[in-house]
């Protein structure tokens, strides 16, 4: 059996050197990314699996100011309808890697308008209009979002011109690039069809006014915080839903990052980690949440610092409840109708 198995081990390494090899030449490239292309075409035909359930996907995790993951994007999904929450740097790849339908994008709720929470709108609007979205793109906000959506428009005309020109208006008609912007208040912000969305006030001075949602369908429900402090409303809000996505600031290591930044010198990096401090949740506020309200699952998200290492992460699970998860890109919440069932599921 032993020597079996070095047989099968050395085979395995073999023919996987053979196989890099063979991709010296040219025929092989050839071959390979014809086979390639079409699988991608394929799985793009098939699209998402599309159960009765309000689907949750994670298409960026982190905070400002760090590597390795994107930053804040939330996608809302059901068999009919497809919302974005925040569009941060490096969400446009999350939201193409994991194949989301573009082309029935319905719209985007911003929660305030840090860099972080906008900063690829106008490259998630791009392709959708290039997967032929039939409306255009919608952008809820609180107010502030007419000047955000005036300037992105205007930016990305001479973009759209080009595009527009190269590709003919039958095929991306010009209505159909430009973002649309709707200002909103607290309370019931959307009702379409089955999917309610409601507004809170979240705390995140000087970002202000600052929101968070929450998604109902179908008896199930997800509240999305933005960035905020847990307050009253959090409570109010998240009291009785089955998810609630929350941003998470880890006060052990923030405050070790600022001292290390002043005993090194880098009295700016210091000063900005401690001026952070007063705006995010921390992980020990989110944790006595579970105590205090009535709530299914809870996803930290929008992570200060972005974890890089293991022993970071772990200050995150530090006393992390049963019913806690620290979400990662890529990740999926899928809450099927009419039940109480939460899957978590990280491919
Ligand atoms: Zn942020
Ligand atoms: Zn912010």
């Amino acid at each position: 059996m032993k020597k079996f198995l070095i047989y099968l081990v050395a085979a395995v390494v073999i023919l996987g050197g053979l196989l890099r090899f063979s991709l010296e030449f040219e025929g092989m490239q050839d071959t390979a990314i014809d086979q390639m292309a079409r699988a991608a075409m394929k799985r793009n035909a098939e699209g998402l699996p599309n159960p009765d359930a309000l689907r949750v996907f994670m298409c960026g995790t982190a905070s400002p100011l760090g590597v390795g993951r994107a930053q804040a994007c939330v996608a809302i999904l059901t068999p009919t309808h497809f919302y974005l929450v925040d569009v941060g740097a490096g969400a446009g790849a999350e939201i193409q890697r994991a194949n989301l339908p573009l082309e029935r994008l319905q719209g985007v709720f911003l929660t305030h308008f840090h860099s972080d929470h906008i900063a690829e709108l106008y490259e998630v609007n791009l392709g959708s209009w290039v997967r032929g979205r039939p409306e255009p793109m919608r952008v809820f906000g609180p107010r502030g979002v007419k000047s955000v959506i005036d300037g992105i428009n205007d930016t990305y005309e001479l973009d759209r011109g080009y595009r527009i020109e190269h590709h003919g208006e039958d095929l991306l008609p010009g209505h159909l690039g430009k973002l649309v912007h709707r200002t909103i208040d607290e309370d019931l912000v959307l009702e379409d069809g089955d999917l309610k969305v409601t507004a809170y006030i979240a705390e995140h001075d000087p970002a202000s006014p600052a929101l968070g949602y929450r998604f109902d369908y179908r008896g199930r429900s997800v509240v999305i915080s933005g960035d905020s402090n847990v307050i009253d409303e959090t409570r109010r809000v998240s009291d009785g839903a089955d998810l609630l996505l929350h941003d998470a600031l880890s006060v052990p290591l923030v405050t070790t990052m600022a001292k290390a930044a002043k005993q090194a010198g880098a009295e700016r990096l210091s000063k900005i980690a401690t001026d952070v401090l007063d705006y995010h949740a921390s992980v020990q506020s989110i944790v006595a949440l579970n105590d205090e309200i009535d709530i299914g699952m809870v996803g930290y998200y929008h992570l200060v610092p972005i974890p890089v290492t293991i022993v970071q992460q772990k200050f995150f699970e530090r006393n992390l409840p049963e019913n806690y998860v620290v979400t990662d890109d890529g990740d999926w919440f899928e809450l099927p109708s009419n039940s109480d069932e939460i899957k978590h599921i990280r491919p």
